[in-house]
């Protein structure tokens, strides 16, 4: 095992890899910026170490900061959490090539994967099921209408190395196609540096199903079954579950099957995620991988008992897998509600004091968050301040819990997005199990009438 882990990363997941760090007897060494000096990470971390300004590129995103305060403390390994430089495959490439073990995927599986063009080629070999549309690039608007005789509309233009629901243009019609085009070629380049863009059809009504995989040096690779994560606000996912309401079990067999494929192409090393559209008739098919931790692990973790960090940092170290695929179980059902310092409608970001912060709890209620009282919440980085997670041994029984976790916490000071989950926990299409990724926003446009 490491003698000691730096954190590259702040906020609940900093939080969250430093208490996995202390069950496994590992000491870990926080960075922080100006703005999170007095931030839990900060307090919580057996030794911590400023890297820089608020301003995440001078500070979260400052890598000769970042090595250079492995190198004072020490340091033997490096956990980028999700976020920041998590996916950035040149730091993976400079940790390593500094002799520090990266807990994460090898450089190479993380270019490809963060590649989308390279990504779908290597699915296509590996047999995963992909979105009918371009074979590769396309590279001028003839070439686009060409794509769009077969895929017909609507039809999704993506930039390959796009990210973050960026770098996407969904085109309604042929006369609107050379404009969008030629308009997503020019905010590639300008964005990401690659004006590479490709092409899809637009499914309609999908829902977004993601599958948990873990990898270890050893080339054994398991998936840990799919979650729900079709409750979003602009791409941004809002509450997650495990299992899927909507999944029969021959199209959860066949998702994690692929899933897993998936992660084998590039012989994926570690924790990571492969993201799913599902159609009303359940076919699938394959949107990218994470090759990272994710905000929502914690409802994996419920249903299976595997400690998903705590087996990032033991592969990295070289340890083998303890458990075979046939020994992961699904149990009960588990529901992941994140907490937004924000308007809960009108989602403008409500920085500030908290005056008073108590936390639920009781049976089977998890908290991971970064929040006390007395915490000023800064306004440099991402809105969500931490994730209440309930289990429970089925979907409606762990509703209620989550229902009754929400209501007792309370935080008081900023504005928050409690009451979107209290009325989203009560609505019966949420309820239902059955619903898709423009169910929140459809919902959302309703309550404004
Ligand atoms: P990013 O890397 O920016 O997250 P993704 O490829 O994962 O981009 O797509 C982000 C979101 O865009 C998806 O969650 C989905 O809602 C929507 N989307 C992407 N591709 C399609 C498609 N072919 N049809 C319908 N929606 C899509």
């Amino acid at each position: 095992m490491f003698n000691k882990i730096l954190i590259a990363n702040r906020g609940e997941i900093a939080v969250r890899i430093i208490r996995a760090c202390k069950e496994l007897g590992v000491r870990s060494v926080a960075v922080y910026s100006e703005a999170d000096r007095e931030a839990m990470h900060t307090r919580l971390a057996d030794e911590s170490i400023c890297i820089g300004p608020a301003a995440s590129k001078l500070s979260y995103l400052n890598i000769p900061a970042i090595m250079s305060a492995a190198e004072v403390t020490d340091s033997e390994a490096i956990h980028p959490g999700y976020g920041f430089l998590a996916e950035n495959s040149e730091f993976a490439e400079i940790v390593i090539e500094s002799g520090y073990t990266w807990i994460g995927p090898t450089p190479e599986s993380m270019r490809t994967m963060g590649d989308k063009v390279k990504a779908k080629a290597k699915m296509e070999t590996a047999g995963v099921p992909l979105v009918p549309g371009s074979e590769g690039a396309v590279g001028s608007v003839d070439e686009a209408k060409e794509v769009a005789r077969s895929t017909g509309f609507p039809l999704i233009i993506k930039a390959a190395s796009g990210g973050g629901g960026r770098g996407m243009k969904i085109v309604h019609s042929e006369p609107a196609l050379p404009n969008a085009f030629n308009m997503c070629q020019t905010e590639a380049g300008a964005a990401f540096g690659d004006d590479t863009v490709f092409i899809e059809k637009f499914l309609e009504e999908p829902r977004h199903i993601e599958v948990q995989v873990l990898g270890d040096t050893h080339g054994n690779l398991i998936h840990l079954y799919e979650r729900e994560c079709s409750m979003q606000r602009n791409n941004q996912k809002i509450l997650e579950e495990a299992p899927s309401p909507s999944l029969d079990e021959e199209t959860r067999q066949a998702i994690c099957a692929a899933g897993l494929a998936a992660a084998k192409a590039v012989d994926y090393v570690g924790a990571g995620t492969v993201e799913f559209l599902v159609n009303p008739d359940n076919s699938f098919y394959f949107m990218e991988m994470n090759t990272r931790i994710q905000v929502e692990h914690p409802v994996t973790e419920w249903i299976t008992g595997v400690d998903l960090i705590e087996w990032q940092i033991r592969v990295a170290t070289g340890e083998k897998l303890a458990f075979t695929q046939k020994q992961i179980k699904m149990k009960g059902h588990a529901i992941e509600c994140r907490i937004n310092a924000e308007h809960p409608f009108k989602f403008t970001p409500s920085p500030g004091t908290v005056e008073l912060y108590h936390a639920p709890g009781g049976r089977s209620v998890r908290v991971d968050s970064a929040l006390y009282t007395g915490y000023r919440i800064p306004p440099h980085y991402d809105s969500m301040i931490g994730k209440i997670i309930t289990h429970a041994r089925d979907r409606e029984k762990c509703i209620r819990r989550m229902q009754r976790a929400i209501d007792e916490l309370a935080i008081i000071g900023v504005t928050t997005n409690i009451e979107l989950h209290q009325r989203l926990l009560a609505n019966p299409g949420f309820q239902s199990g059955s619903f898709n990724i423009h169910f929140l926003e459809r919902w959302l446009d309703q309550l404004r009438v």
